[in-house]
């Protein structure tokens, strides 16, 4: 019997759809994704981008507070022992998602540790391939699956990718191979100014390296990177090369000037990105409409239809203006509606 519908992601997205469609009792499927090194370097572990940072701090329902003892009981037993000790400070991200996917799980949602790598929706029950080998039915999908870091693209940093060189601070800042050294952050958004912040707890000094002469990121975000004196902001600055050598990896950075200054080279430890994200779609080949930079197009306003009926986009992989947690999650309850009302319809 084909699924009524499988989810494609474990992201706020997708745990809110699943909330949803089990509460909906369309037993909801959710491929989480695999815990593999593939997926690690790629930057597509399960639970996705909101599991990569640190507090959350606009994530209605959690301010400020002591949350000990809610994840105490909300979380199983083992899950609890496998996370970092909660902070007090209100909620952070890995919690949020642990506890979005334990409602989820509550409600009947089933779940495998598996990517999808292959889709047919050219006609119904769609087709999905799995990284088990196996091949799965559905009456109806929702692609949630995210967007991950960008890289520059440059010889240098491939050759020095997990020695030294990072697309995710909260991932690897606190390796000891950076650890009271002086580190580089490349962008001037909120999540390179939510990197550099972040690495100051571990960094001698944290250079924030922009091409232009203003952050894009928030006035509230923008003041933190500002006043905090561990921070050094080097603007009108491209990177060149990365520097370094087979034994220590990352050793320095080159940077060039955008306005006629010489070539500053700078002696760090660790070179991180935080220059915007890119869709995960690449298993879709050509299955959706997507646009000039790969996200799913949302043909209607206010729906999460695709350009397939019976195919439901939420999250990330279709948003790149709003991007939010929050976000997100509201689009994943829509996409789960849609589903059901699809499927109704189908009947
Ligand atoms: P973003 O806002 O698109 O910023 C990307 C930054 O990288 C820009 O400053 C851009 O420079 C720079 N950049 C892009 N390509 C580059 C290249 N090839 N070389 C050098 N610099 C390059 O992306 P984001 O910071 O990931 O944020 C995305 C969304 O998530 C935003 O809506 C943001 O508010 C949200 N977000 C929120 C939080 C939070 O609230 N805590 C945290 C993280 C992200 P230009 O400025 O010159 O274009």
């Amino acid at each position: 019997m084909p699924e009524k519908v499988i989810i494609i992601g474990s992201g706020p997205a997708a745990w809110t759809a699943a909330i949803y469609a089990a509460r909906a009792e369309l037993k909801p499927l959710v491929f989480e994704g695999a815990c593999s090194d593939e997926n690690r370097i790629a930057g597509t572990l399960p639970l996705g981008q909101l599991a990569l940072t640190t507090e959350v701090e606009n994530y209605p329902g959690f301010p400020a507070g002591d949350l000990t003892a809610y994840l105490d009981t909300a979380l199983p037993a083992e899950k609890r022992a496998e996370m970092s000790p909660h902070g007090k400070h209100g909620v952070t991200g890995p919690e949020l998602l642990e506890l979005m996917r334990q409602q989820a799980l509550n409600f009947a949602t089933r779940s495998i540790a598996e990517d999808i790598q292959g889709v047919d929706f050219s006609k119904r029950p769609f087709r999905l391939c799995a990284s088990d080998g196996k091949t799965y039915e559905a009456q109806s999908a929702i692609v949630a699956s995210g967007a991950r870091a960008n890289y520059l693209g440059l010889p240098s940093e491939e050759k020095y990718k997990n020695r030294g060189v990072s697309g995710c601070a909260v991932c690897d800042g606190a390796l000891p191979r950076f650890r009271n050294k002086p580190l580089a952050v490349i962008g001037g958004g909120d999540s390179a100014v939510e990197e550099a912040t972040y690495l100051t707890k571990f960094a001698s000094k944290v250079h924030l390296v922009h091409r232009r002469d203003k952050l894009r990121a928030s006035k509230i975000m923008s003041e933190r990177a500002e006043g905090n004196t561990k921070i050094d902001l080097l603007w009108n600055r491209i990177v060149e090369e990365v520097l370094g050598n087979d034994r220590e990896g990352v050793t320095g950075v080159r940077l060039k000037s955008t306005v006629g200054e010489p070539d500053l080279e700078l002696p760090i430890a660790g070179f991180f990105l935080g220059i915007g994200h890119t869709p995960n779609t690449a298993f879709l080949r050509g299955a959706l409409e997507l646009n000039d930079k790969g996200y799913i197009v949302w043909p209607a306003p206010m729906r999460t239809y695709t350009s397939v009926p019976g195919v439901f986009a939420a999250g990330d992989v279709a948003d790149d203006y709003y991007r939010q947690a929050v976000t997100a999650a509201g689009s994943g309850c829509m996409a789960a509606l849609d589903a059901e009302r699809f499927l109704a319809e189908q009947e």
